[in-house]
Parts: structure tokens; sequence; C-alpha cells
């Protein structure tokens, strides 16, 4: 399985790192690799002292795909999850300023986190419009929903798939809303869908 992730999908997270709104979504890959365990805390590497927290909506896919149309892409998953799409921001800087790939500074181990459960679809009126947020040591740090997406999820889908052929349990990071910023050790990182906590971390 393959984790594809979106990069500047929401307006005020791209101002928040002054970023260029892009034309198309932005997308990267993520290693099998870099999936947190359950149940581990995550860790911080020794190579960054600047990771920060991205809180996702994931996506999983449920049916093998390519060139999928828009207005057919919702044939193509029917739940959604919630996770962290761990940056080590200083690396990823660094790696920007010279045109380098930055998977060193998104791909490394446990820069993935897949909450424990994936709710059906169908519990929400509306794709579109799904609120998510995560707390930090008991404070909340981001809070968005999907309809603050400049891509929504079908048309995430259907761009990523004319690239990449989408298998069954293949996961994709949708992307991150404002509020982005650095843990440090101790810190405790609780993400909910709705209200549905789906992921409680702890980091060290
Ligand atoms: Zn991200």
């Amino acid at each position: 399985m393959k984790l594809i992730c979106i990069g500047r999908n929401y307006a005020k997270h791209i101002e928040e790192l002054e970023n260029e709104r892009p034309e198309h979504p932005v997308v990267f890959l993520k290693p099998d690799s870099s999936i947190l365990l359950k149940k581990h805390p995550f860790v911080i590497p020794p190579f960054s002292n600047d990771v920060h927290h991205e809180i996702e909506i994931l996506v999983k896919i449920n049916k093998i795909g390519k060139h999928i149309d828009e207005k057919f892409a919702h044939t193509y998953y029917s739940e959604v999850g919630l996770g962290i799409d761990f940056t080590a921001r200083d690396l990823q800087s660094e790696l920007k300023a010279k045109g380098l790939p930055w998977e060193k500074a998104k791909g490394f181990d446990g820069a993935a986190v897949i909450g424990n459960k994936w709710i059906n679809k169908e519990n929400f009126n509306s794709v579109d419009d799904i609120p998510f947020r995560l707390e930090k040591n008991g404070e909340v740090v981001q809070k968005s929903s999907t309809s603050q997406m400049l891509w929504k999820i079908d048309a995430l889908i259907s761009y990523v798939s004319q690239y990449f052929t989408l298998k069954i349990g293949d996961i994709i990071f949708t992307g991150t809303p404002e509020g982005v910023g650095r843990v440090q050790e101790e810190d405790k990182l609780k993400g909910f869908l709705g209200d549905t906590e789906l992921f409680s971390i702890n980091v060290k």
C-alpha cells in the first residue's frame, strides 16, 4: 500500500507558511515504513529541531482505479479517517530552498499517524463538510472542516489517479489546515473527527 499526500490544500495554511498558491494539487508520497505503530509514542528524530504536527483528513481507497473521473470518485472509498503528517520543518525548508525532494523531511519512521478508527462516510451529511481538530496538551491547536479544502476529496482522487494507479488499502492524506506548530517531548496529541476521538499519542 502507499500513502499519497497532498500539500497546500487549505488557503490559510498556505498563508501561514508564506507559500505560493498552487495551480494544481501538490502531491508527494510517504513510504509504508513511516506509519507510526499502534500504541507507540512519536519519537522526535535526531536530525530535526522543528518537527511540526499537521492534522489531516484521510481517505482509504477500496477499489483499484486509474484515470478516475471526478464524478465517479465517490465510488472508490467508503471510509474516512484522521491522521498526522509529521514534518521536519527545518529539514523541509532546507530541501525546498535547494529545489530538492521533501521525502527525508516527511517520510521518516513514525512520520505518518493513522487514527485507530475509520468512519463510514454515510455518517456525515456531506464529505465536503466534515469538522476535525487537533488538541495538544488539552488545547485546540488546529481546527477546520473539509469545506475549507481548495480541492475536495473527489477532485483529489481524480487528480492523483491520473499519475498513480490507486489500489485497495492506499491512503490519501488530504492536506493540513492552518495552525501547524512544533511538537516537544512530553506533548500529548489527540485528534477528533467530528466529536469522535480517533487517536491519542505521546511525543518522546
Ligand atoms: Zn501535510
